[in-house]
């Protein structure tokens, strides 16, 4: 398809424009950044398919691409090791968001340090100090923001589009150029091209978010059956990709 005829009205008005889930995972990078940038970012919080993302726009567009990640304050060591690996490969920056100081005091004087396990209220309040909030600032002034979703991760990602409007962020676009790429080819692509990858997949993870809230899985779980491994099935976001009413937004990991 000519993807000049592509622009954000025609994604407005139609919000799916024929063709686009035929396009493979470059194309649609190469797209977005050439569109949107500089106000275009990949949210990445270090996990298998961001490291994939970032590799493919570094081949086309060197270091002139923008990272941002959310440092939650209850990240692995794995993570930040993660981090200082892909700037040191590829000679880009990561715009770090903190949560806000105050707010952060305010829920563990009420609640305790680990409130997460208490309640999946509680969990929430936690995920929307620690993740929502920075993630709204983040995105605040960009046109359109990149992640590694991917259908197959969870029953609430299996909707996913690799191009979508955001509506719960100012209806700026989503690109999501892994929606239909399999954990194997994941790996594949990185195995191939060597990419820096977060070390806690060599221990049995398989999907990485804040230490307390994430551990190793046995091979025949689901993907993401080691994040908050004991609420169920249904609350399992946090909010960053769904809201925490549990529904999916626009129709995405962290
Ligand atoms: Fe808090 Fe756990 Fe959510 Fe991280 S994943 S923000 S520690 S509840």
């Amino acid at each position: 398809m000519d993807l000049s005829l592509l622009n954000t009205e025609k994604l407005v008005r139609t919000e799916r424009t024929a063709g686009l889930e035929d396009l493979s995972a470059e194309e649609i990078l190469a797209w977005a950044l050439d569109k949107f940038s500089p106000r275009i970012a990949l949210a990445c919080s270090f996990q298998a398919e961001g490291s994939v993302l970032i590799d493919m726009m570094h081949r086309t567009h060197r270091s002139k691409f923008r990272i941002f990640t959310l440092d939650t304050g209850r990240l692995n060591q794995e993570t930040y090791d993660c981090m200082d690996a892909i700037r040191a490969r590829y000679g880009v920056g990561v715009e770090v968001y903190f949560p806000d100081a105050i707010k952060v005091q305010e829920m563990v004087r009420g609640h305790g340090l680990n409130l997460f396990y208490k309640s999946v209220e509680l969990r929430q309040l936690c995920c929307g100090t620690r993740k929502v909030e920075p993630l709204n600032r983040a995105l605040k002034d960009l046109a359109a923001w990149i992640t590694g979703l991917r259908r197959e991760q969870a029953l609430t990602r299996n909707a996913v589009k690799k191009i979508e409007l955001d509506h719960e962020h100012g209806d700026i676009v989503k690109v999501n150029p892994l929606a239909d790429w399999s954990y194997d080819q994941v790996w594949d692509y990185i195995r191939k091209n060597d990419v820096p990858y977060n070390r806690l997949y060599d221990q049995g993870y398989s999907s990485i978010g804040c230490a307390p809230c994430t551990r190793a899985v046995k091979r025949v779980e689901d993907q993401r059956a080691g994040r908050w491994w004991w609420e169920n099935e249904e609350s399992k976001e946090c909010g960053l990709h769904f809201n925490l009413n549990g529904n999916v937004e626009g129709a995405e990991g962290d």
